[in-house]
């Protein structure tokens, strides 16, 4: 696996608090982080049929840009019984003329999921990829998991995308009434961020 030796990385995300949450996390590594924003860069179209084609179509786009090593995640969720859906479409089921509609998109989970007759408990899971990609074209990938399933009605309120309809394994509650910082800690990004985190320890 490739050290991470440059003190500044391009964190590829258009999105402000997942660009707080990542700075904030390896300015304790001593790693200076700069955005998308910053250098003005377009949205890559995430044309990748898995979460770690569209991680890395991010990372190397703004490492080629950029020149700087750059980390990109993609993430969603997996349904079984409906064959990994929606997986890398995750967002997309929410999509309206409007903007985002995540009780739709939760709706249409649960209608296709009753179609099915599928059996309880409907497991699921969200997974977070993360790319580390730099400017010469190598990229290292790490990869995070929260097994749970799917429940209906929606629960709580806390969180965003499909937290209300997921309840992770060993819980009563959903993602949706759980407090965030308890989330933050077990979620499939602080999975994906921890494998991170040990490329810059090694360093
Ligand atoms: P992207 O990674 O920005 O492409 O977004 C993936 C989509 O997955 C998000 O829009 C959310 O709907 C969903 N998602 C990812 N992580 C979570 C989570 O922790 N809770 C709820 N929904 C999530």
């Amino acid at each position: 696996m490739r050290k991470f030796t440059s003190n500044t990385l391009l964190v590829a995300t258009h999105n402000q608090g997942k660009l707080e949450e990542i700075s904030a996390l390896l300015t304790s590594f001593g790693i200076k982080t700069v955005s998308s924003k910053d250098h003005d860069l377009p949205e890559p179209e995430e044309t990748g049929t898995t979460f770690v084609d569209n991680a890395r179509i991010k990372a190397h786009a703004a490492a080629k840009a950029t020149g700087l090593p750059a980390l990109a995640d993609d993430s969603g969720i997996e349904i079984d019984a409906l064959g990994n859906a929606p997986g890398v479409y995750t967002a997309d089921w929410a999509e309206t003329p409007n903007g985002r509609d995540f009780v739709m998109a939760m709706q249409r989970a649960h209608n296709e999921l009753e179609a099915l007759k599928a059996p309880h408990p409907r497991l699921a899971r969200f997974c977070c990829t993360l790319a580390l990609a730099w400017p010469d074209g190598h990229d290292e990938i790490f990869e995070g998991v929260m097994a749970g399933q799917v429940v209906w009605p929606m629960r709580g309120d806390q969180g965003h995308g499909y937290d209300p309809i997921f309840q992770p394994e060993g819980y009563d509650i959903t993602f949706g009434e759980m407090d965030r910082w308890e989330k933050n800690k077990i979620s499939h990004r602080a999975d994906a961020f921890v494998k991170l985190v040990s490329l810059f320890e090694q360093a």
